[in-house]
C-alpha cells in the first residue's frame, strides 16, 4: 500500500488535534507515515500510532527550534524524495502553510491549501475545497509531482485506528539556508483557559453589536460554559474591544468548528471567508434581514444582551 508522509504539529511531543485528523484522513489514501521533528518522539509515537501512523520518521536538531521553518522543509523534503509517498499532508495553520508552499515548490509538485476533506481517487487523492465564501464546493487532484495538501483543522473527526507504529531515524542533511532566519523570542499564548480558536470544536464570536470591550463577557461567558474559543468579527477587533489574534475572516483567522455562534455579526462576505465551512452556524442579531440569517441553521432574531445570557444560563443547567 503507498505510504502517506503526515507532518506532525506538536508542542514537545504533545500531539496536536489537527495532527490526529490528518492521521485519520491519510488513511484512506495509504499508510500513514509520521514525520516528527523536534525533542518528544517517544512520548508522542504512541499517540500517533494509535491514530494510524504505521512508521514515526523522527529528528531532533537545535535548527528546528532556533530557526523558522526552513530547517522542517529540508527534512520533509529528504522524507518524501526517500519514500516516493501517494501523499504529503500537512496542518493548514500559518506554519503549516508556509511549510506546504516551500515544500511543494522544491519537490516540483502541485499543491492544494486548506482542503476539508480528502479521498483516494483513481489518479491520486482528491481534495475538496469550500471557495468563494462557501458558495462553491471544488474538488481538485495534483497533476504533477508529489500532492502536497494542506487541510483545514476539524476537517475530520480524529479516529483511532490501532497499528503497530514504529520510531525510525531520519536523517536530515540541512541545505544552505536552513540557518537564514533565526527565531529571536517566543511569547505563550496568553492563558485563558479557552481553547485554541483554530482548533476549536465549538466559537462563540461577538462583533460590533457587542458594542464595547467589557461587553465580551457575555460571549466569553457562553464560550466558557460550552468549552468553546472566542472569535471577533474585524469591527469588533478594529474598534479595540478584542484581539486581533481571534478575528475570524478573510484577514483573521480560518475556522471550521462544529459549532459556530455568531452574535451581533452582520455577516459580511470578508467574515464569512473565515467561517463558512462550520458545520452548525447559530447567529443572534436583533435585525431579522441581516445577511448572516442567509447562512445560519438556526437563527435567533433578538437582542443578544437578552439571547445570550439565557443560553448560557441554559446550557449550565444542563
Ligand atoms: P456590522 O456589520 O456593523 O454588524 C453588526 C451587527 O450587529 C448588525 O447586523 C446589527 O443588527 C447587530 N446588532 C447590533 N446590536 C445588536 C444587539 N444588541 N443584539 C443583536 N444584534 C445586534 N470582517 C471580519 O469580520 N473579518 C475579516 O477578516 C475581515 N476582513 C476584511 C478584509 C477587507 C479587505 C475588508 C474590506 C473588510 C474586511 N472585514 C472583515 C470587514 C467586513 O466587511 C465587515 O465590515 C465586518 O465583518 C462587520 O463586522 P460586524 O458584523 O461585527 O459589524
Amino acid at each position: 500500500m503507498a505510504e502517506v508522509l503526515v507532518y506532525v504539529d506538536h508542542v514537545d511531543g504533545s500531539v496536536r488535534k489537527p495532527t490526529l485528523e490528518l492521521l485519520t484522513l491519510a488513511r484512506r489514501l495509504g499508510d500513514p507515515v509520521a514525520v516528527f521533528l523536534g525533542a518528544g518522539a517517544d512520548t508522542a509515537a504512541p499517540t500517533l500510532a494509535e491514530y494510524g501512523a504505521v512508521r514515526v520518521l523522527a529528528a531532533d536538531a537545535p535548527e528546528f527550534a532556533d530557526y523558522l521553518v526552513v530547517p522542517k522543509v529540508d527534512a520533509l523534503q529528504g522524507a518524501a524524495e526517500a519514500l516516493s509517498p501517494a501523499a504529503v499532508l500537512v496542518p493548514s495553520s500559518a506554519e503549516g502553510k508556509e511549510i506546504a508552499a516551500r515544500l511543494a515548490l522544491r519537490l516540483g509538485s502541485g499543491l492544494i491549501t486548506d482542503a476539508v476533506d480528502l479521498e483516494a481517487g483513481e489518479s491520486g487523492p482528491v481534495a475538496t475545497q469550500s471557495v468563494f465564501a462557501a458558495a462553491y464546493t471544488t474538488t481538485s487532484r495534483v497533476t504533477e509531482g508529489t500532492p502536497v495538501i494542506t487541510v483545514k483543522p476539524n476537517s475530520a473527526s480524529p479516529e483511532p485506528a490501532p497499528a503497530a507504529g514504529t520510531v525510525e531515524q531520519l536523517t536530515v542533511e540541512f541545505g544552505p539556508l536552513a540557518t537564514g532566519t533565526a527565531v529571536v523570542s517566543r511569547s505563550p499564548r496568553e492563558a485563558t483557559g479557552r481553547p485554541e480558536l483554530t482548533e476549536a470544536a465549538i466559537v462563540v464570536s461577538g462583533g460590533r453589536g457587542v458594542n464595547g470591550a467589557e461587553n465580551f463577557a457575555v460571549i466569553e461567558a457562553l464560550a466558557d460554559a460550552l468549552g468553546a474559543a472566542v472569535g471577533a468579527s474585524r469591527a469588533a477587533v478594529d474598534a479595540g474591544w478584542y484581539p486581533h489574534s481571534h478575528q475570524v475572516g478573510q484577514t483573521g483567522k480560518t475556522v471550521s468548528p462544529q459549532l459556530y455562534i455568531a452574535a451581533g455579526i452582520s455577516g459580511a462576505i470578508q467574515h464569512r471567508a473565515g467561517m463558512q465551512t462550520s458545520k452548525t452556524i447559530v447567529a443572534v442579531n436583533k435585525d431579522a434581514e441581516a445577511p448572516i440569517f442567509e447562512l445560519v441553521d438556526y437563527g435567533v432574531v433578538g437582542d443578544l444582551f437578552d439571547v445570550v445570557p439565557a443560553l448560557t444560563e441554559e446550557v449550565k443547567a444542563r
